[in-house]
């Protein structure tokens, strides 16, 4: 037994061999010998079991082999193929080239972020956006915190911070992901939640008797971004509210969610307000998502009326909410793209997904039918099917787009063997996320574009499954 523990090769004899040169050279000396110690040990207890003893080499390529998967980015690409669009746990939009190369510049250099360089003097970070967005949405003013729950929040403190009444439908107090929930928003930004009418009808006359009461400092108007009431119901429309708190000396707050800066009829999709339209409805202020329809990264984007948003500016929380200098830019440069309607869709991937038609998938699909037959051997048979893809991120819950994608079903056995391939596509190097839906594994395509990358990887599943 010691003479068998005798024999297992030295660290230094690892780090000579071509595996440890290897290994010094791509990791460094200090990480290199921690891996080779980290494999020594488990050489010995692979020989206490009764194992044979491997050479340096070998051991030195083990130690290769944890140090490259242990240095892959726990942030790598992956392909989302699940249907949904604008996937929040996949990180919602993706930019469009202008904004990662703004995005670039802006950190690999100084940038005038608050700085004005035509007078030397100090300046805003959001000077740089103010009159872009103004343009697009038709706002006298505009500013930007982190994400749009971030701008309500904000929105909230400033205007009824200290015990103001905030009237909401309650149709309208709605629940996002992730613990985003509209009453206790409202309760953390200090305001008092006045609740009106039911959860399927509210009325003018609601709003009107809830503004008798005192200290009422707001009308928030809510999108319902992830429901839809339907059936025997009733809302007050925005310039009627707008019309309402008007008259009673309070603001309209209206909280877009998603917020699109164009029409989505274009793409087939249900007529949403466009933010120009919700500016021009009335409210006072309008806040909306960067990276939902938008396209953008990232951010929460209030606009409306000058003394409301100078107000906004001055609440000390503005400081802790601020958007960083990378944000901006390629916040910028994707605002930029729309000042370009006709050439928008070619440029702005959000876009370009949703519009893709399902003919246009599904001849994707054919062509790398055989391919995905091929890299999953005989366990299971691969169809085109039709699916229909999602908006996603709260965006029109219940229109669909019609897709085409793979899908994988296994000859026998359980959804056991089924839930092994999803692993395993999700273990490739760039992990391939589908969706499981009535026995099949689908990988729809809507939101494919590289397809060369994709086949290369695919390449992979083979070895994985083997
Ligand atoms: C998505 C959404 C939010 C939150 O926006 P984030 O950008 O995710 O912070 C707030 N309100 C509504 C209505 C939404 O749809």
């Amino acid at each position: 037994m010691n003479a068998s523990f005798r024999a297992i090769p030295s660290v230094d004899a690892i780090l000579r061999s071509q595996a440890g040169t290897k290994l010094v050279a791509r990791f460094g000396r200090v990480e290199a010998i921690s891996a080779i110690r980290h494999q020594l040990e488990a050489q010995r207890e692979a020989v206490r079991v009764g194992a044979d003893i491997a050479d340096a080499d070998s051991i030195g390529l083990a130690a290769l082999a944890e140090l490259e998967a242990s240095s892959v980015n726990s942030l790598r690409p992956v392909f989302n193929l699940t249907g949904t669009v604008l996937h929040t746990n996949l990180g919602r939009a993706v930019l469009a080239e202008a904004a990662i190369d703004a995005a670039a510049a802006a950190m690999r250099s100084a940038i005038a972020l608050e700085f004005d360089v035509t007078s030397g003097k100090r300046g805003e970070r959001d000077d740089h956006l103010r009159a872009l967005i103004c343009e697009l949405t038709g706002a006298e003013d505009a500013t930007l915190v982190n994400n749009n729950a971030a701008a309500v929040l904000l929105v909230l403190n400033t205007l009824a911070g200290h015990g103001g009444g905030a009237i909401v439908s309650r149709g309208e107090l709605i629940e996002i992901g992730g613990a985003f929930r509209m009453p206790d928003i409202m309760a953390r930004a200090g305001a008092r939640l006045i609740e009106v009418g039911t959860t399927n009808r509210t009325h003018e006359k609601d709003y009107q008797s809830a503004l008798a009461e005192d200290g009422v400092a707001l009308i928030l108007k809510v999108h319902t971004s992830n429901y839809r009431i339907e059936g025997f119901t009733s809302e007050v429309e925005a310039p009627a509210l707008s019309r309402i708190a008007k008259a009673a000396g309070v603001a309209l707050v209206n909280d877009l969610g998603s917020g699109t800066l164009v029409d989505l009829a274009q793409f087939g999709l249900r007529r949403e307000p466009t933010v120009r339209e919700a500016v021009a409805e009335g409210a006072d202020i309008v806040t909306f998502s960067g990276d939902k329809l938008l396209g953008g990264p990232q951010a929460g984007i209030i606009v409306g009326r000058k003394e409301l948003i100078a107000a906004i500016n001055n609440n000390p929380m503005k400081r802790a909410l601020r958007v960083d200098k990378l944000r901006l830019a390629a916040l910028e440069a994707t605002l930029k793209l729309y000042r370009d309607p006709d050439r928008l869709m070619e440029k702005l991937p959000t876009l370009r997904l949703l519009a893709r038609t399902r003919d246009d998938i599904a001849a994707q699909a054919d062509m790398l039918l055989p391919l995905a037959r091929q890299s999953v051997g005989e366990e299971f048979t691969v169809e085109v099917v039709e699916c229909s893809s999602q908006i996603g991120s709260g965006a029109l819950p219940l229109d669909t787009l019609p897709s085409a994608g793979l899908g994988f079903r296994a000859r026998s056995g359980s959804g056991r063997a089924l839930e092994a391939l999803a692993g395993a596509l999700r273990a490739l190097p760039a992990p391939v996320i589908g969706r499981i839906s009535d026995g099949t594994l689908i990988l729809d395509l809507r939101c494919l574009e590289d397809v060369d990358g994709f086949a290369t990887n695919l390449g992979g599943l083979r070895n994985a499954m083997a």
